[in-house]
């Protein structure tokens, strides 16, 4: 990214269950024109997830060839599993002068921070914590995927939101919307 070069590379982050995927799916819908980075992780499909579209799944092997290949541009163990910005795809995009967003979490937000001095980063954080986690249990509760562990993990990333460029609190999703839309087109 530079002054002849009006990419621009968006990080959203924010702890599991603040509705990050709801506010970037209909972000995305609504403009077009914003690329997705389509990460790669070791977690296991939720029920309708789709190859490619939400992730690339990944044996833990595979992925730790790619992390050997620095096919990654930042990646991360989170809750047991691994998970990546594939390099290739995110570099072309912002060269290009498109706009791109990773949804990922604190350590590699921190890590973009490093890598793209210039990235916006943005933390969504929840109208209480309470609800957040009435939210991260009813979901473990569906699935295998520790919920302790990420009630713990979004305590900690809640605490470090204050690194971030932007907090946007997901109370009502169109207002957050409204407010992600001028963080990324009006500066
Ligand atoms: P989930 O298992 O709920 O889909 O994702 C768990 C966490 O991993 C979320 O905070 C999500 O934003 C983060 N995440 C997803 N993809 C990536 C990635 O490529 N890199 C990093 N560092 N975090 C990611």
């Amino acid at each position: 990214m530079s002054a002849d070069n009006p990419g621009k590379l968006i990080v959203i982050t924010g702890p599991s269950g603040v509705g990050k995927g709801t506010i970037v799916r209909l972000l995305l819908q609504r403009h077009p024109q914003l690329q997705l980075s389509i990460s790669a992780t070791t977690r296991q499909p939720r029920p309708g997830e789709i190859e490619a579209v939400d992730y690339y799944f990944m044996s833990k092997e595979n992925f730790e060839t790619a992390i050997a290949k620095r096919d990654f541009l930042e990646w991360a163990e989170y809750a047991g599993n691994y998970y990546g910005t594939p390099r290739t795809k995110v570099v072309e995009q912002i060269e290009k002068g498109n706009y791109i967003i990773l949804e990922i979490e604190l350590v590699g937000a921190r890590a973009i921070a490093n890598i793209f001095p210039d990235a916006r980063r943005i933390f969504i954080l929840p109208p209480s914590i309470e609800e957040l986690e009435q939210r991260i249990r009813s979901r473990g509760k569906n699935s295998e995927e520790s919920t302790a562990q990420r009630l713990e993990i979004a305590r900690e990333e809640i605490a470090a939101s204050d690194e971030f460029d932007l907090k946007i609190v997901n109370d009502d999703l169109e207002t957050a919307i409204a407010q992600l839309e001028a963080a990324i087109f009006n500066s």
